[in-house]
């Protein structure tokens, strides 16, 4: 008996009573296929038991409606539809603490797993993806013109002072817990904010190098503009100073 091997599939998967457009099965296949083929995949998905040892053990399934279980078995059943439902939100409950690949007997990091789901959320310009990562633009800022670090003490009225009276909000009381808990390697911005000229063209080199830049035009374009802007000045600079070298 002969049969079209394509007449049972949906060509379009979505909630009948949402509504969100259905999304094309193609498009469904291309973002597992994103997730599946990243190197690191084999490596994180071992196979899944069912077990929940992980769920039991994440903080943030404690406050959140997420739970790593949930999201392996999506990886590990291959659910299309599923895969694409977690990454509009619950992938980005996660706290990536990595609790769960301590302790999953399978060997599997569901907060691995989870990190490639959200850099495939990204790449395919999700717009959870671009909700998450927009209040986080001005510290992306701060890092990637400045330095490459956070410190503690960036959050200040001097440091972020496009962020206006709100600032304060936060500043005192991060004062007041420092002098409570001294940390010992604590960073500031003169530490951490003073990067020269040639670590900074070999980090914005680095960044090119890698699609992080290409991610961020995906999430943020206008981000993505000043900081080229910012790169082109700082690697004008450096070849000035290169130049004043050879005279
Ligand atoms: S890495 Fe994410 S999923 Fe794993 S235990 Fe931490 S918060 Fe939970
Ligand atoms: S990922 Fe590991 S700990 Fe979590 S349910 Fe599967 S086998 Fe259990």
């Amino acid at each position: 008996m002969s049969h079209s091997s394509t007449s049972r599939i949906q060509q379009y998967i979505g909630d009948p009573v949402t509504d969100q457009p259905p999304v094309e099965r193609e498009q469904l296949e291309e973002i597992f296929q994103d997730i599946q083929g990243d190197l690191r995949f084999d490596h994180e998905l071992n196979g899944c038991l069912n077990c929940g040892i992980c769920t039991a053990t994440c903080p943030a399934a404690h406050y959140y409606d997420f739970s790593p279980r949930e999201i392996v078995q999506l990886l590990w059943t291959e659910n299309l539809e599923g895969i694409h439902d977690a990454m509009q939100e619950k992938i980005w409950s996660c706290a990536q603490c990595y609790t769960c690949a301590a302790r999953c007997p399978f060997g599997n990091s569901p907060g691995g797993l989870i990190m490639l789901m959200r850099e495939t959320a990204i790449k395919h310009g999700m717009e959870s993806a671009k909700s998450v990562l927009r209040p986080f633009s001005r510290v992306m800022l701060k890092l990637i013109s400045t330095g490459n670090q956070l410190s503690p003490d960036m959050i200040n009225p001097e440091g972020f002072a496009d962020w206006g009276p709100n600032i304060s909000k936060v500043d005192a009381p991060l004062e007041l817990l420092r002098k409570a808990i001294p940390m010992p390697t604590l960073h500031t911005t003169k530490t951490a904010w003073e990067v020269n000229l040639k670590t900074s063209v070999e980090l914005y080199t680095i960044w090119e190098e890698t699609g992080v830049l290409d991610s961020l035009e995906t999430i943020d374009e206008n981000l993505f503009d000043v900081i080229c802007d910012i790169m082109d000045e700082k690697r004008d600079d450096y070849d000035d100073w290169l130049d004043e070298q050879d005279d």
